[in-house]
């Protein structure tokens, strides 16, 4: 199949990219590889995105989805293996797509701890979505890693429905805005430990505990989960050695979205860019989406 605009992920950058492609009247691709709504539907409420004073994350992927559907756009729900820039061809897991003009907005995916045990018990015990997987812990101890707003947007959420939850921080400071410290602090069961490393994950068929260093003491707590939320690296795997990438895998674009490649567009978290937002991810979709689309036209 060909489209004058294929874009690669359908959070707010890819699916901002496409309303704006569709709406120059080119016909738009996107590939998702795993759900409408990227990072966002991931997310319980976001409260800074402009005239929603609570966005739920799965309603917006999922409106957004009926929006770019409505518009004529086509969604592949497979996996993208290549992107071939001298055939203007993207090989997925089944099947070809070519491409005028192509929009990547793959966004991040969860950074790992890179612990004993993290590995070993990934889905049993160990996590990177408290909205996806808490429901499983209902009732139990949890730990969760971090000290962004990803970590105690996700202690709020599973404090609600935990017996206790264990915010372990490795320095001595936390990232997070202070409306979610301050929603973490009327938890009477949300415990935040400064100083504390996680160094092990323990337990037999499922977490039972972790080896934590707290302020230079070695202790084990027990916890039946742990959610890790210690940031997100680019999902560029696809694009090393076809755009250009920052020595931290982000690709590198100008203002306008364009990568080194004339019809190769970048937008969202992807980029190397210093303030990782829906809005921001979006505006930049709306920036590639316009760009790919006069290509297009001209080509
Ligand atoms: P982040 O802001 O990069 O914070 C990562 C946290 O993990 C930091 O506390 C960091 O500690 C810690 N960390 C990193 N590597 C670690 C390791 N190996 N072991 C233990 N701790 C480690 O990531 P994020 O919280 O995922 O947020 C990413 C972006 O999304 C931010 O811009 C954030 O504002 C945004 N976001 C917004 C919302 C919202 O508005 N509702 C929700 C979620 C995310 P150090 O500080 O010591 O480096």
């Amino acid at each position: 199949m060909k489209f004058d605009i294929v874009v690669i992920g359908a959070g707010p950058a890819g699916l901002t990219a496409a309303i704006y492609g569709l709406r120059s009247g080119c016909s738009v691709a996107i590939v998702e590889k795993y759900m409408v709504g990227g990072q966002v539907a991931l997310s319980s409420e976001v409260e800074n995105y402009p005239g929603m004073r609570k966005l739920i994350g799965t309603e917006w992927g999922e409106l957004t989805r009926v929006q770019v559907e409505e518009l004529g756009g086509h969604f592949v729900y497979d996996e993208v293996t290549s992107v071939d820039v001298k055939t203007n061809t993207l090989t997925l897991m089944g099947g070809k797509l070519e491409y005028k003009a192509l929009i990547l907005a793959m966004g991040a995916k969860p950074r790992l701890l890179n612990v004993p045990g993290e590995q070993e018990f990934a889905g049993r015990g160990v996590g990177y979505c408290a909205i996806c997987d808490g429901g499983f812990f209902k009732g139990k101890d949890v730990a969760v890693v971090g000290g962004g707003d990803s970590a105690f947007e996700d202690a709020e959420y599973l404090a609600n429905l935990c017996s206790n939850v264990h915010i372990l921080v490795r320095g001595d400071k936390v990232r997070a805005q202070q409306l979610l410290i301050d929603e973490v602090n009327a938890h009477k069961n949300i415990k935040i430990h400064f100083n504390t490393q996680i160094k092990q994950i323990n337990g037999s068929n499922s977490v039972e505990n972790v080896l934590i260093e707290e302020k230079g003491v070695s202790t084990n707590l027990a916890v039946q989960g742990v959610f890790v939320a210690i940031g997100r690296v680019p999902d560029t795997d696809i694009v090393k050695g076809v755009v250009n990438l920052d020595e931290n895998g982000y690709i590198l674009t100008d203002e306008h979205m364009h990568t080194n490649l004339p019809n190769v567009w970048a937008s969202g978290d992807v980029r190397r860019k210093s303030v990782r937002q829906i809005v921001t991810a979006s505006a930049d979709g709306a920036i590639a989406g316009t760009n790919a689309s006069k290509y297009v036209k001209n080509n």
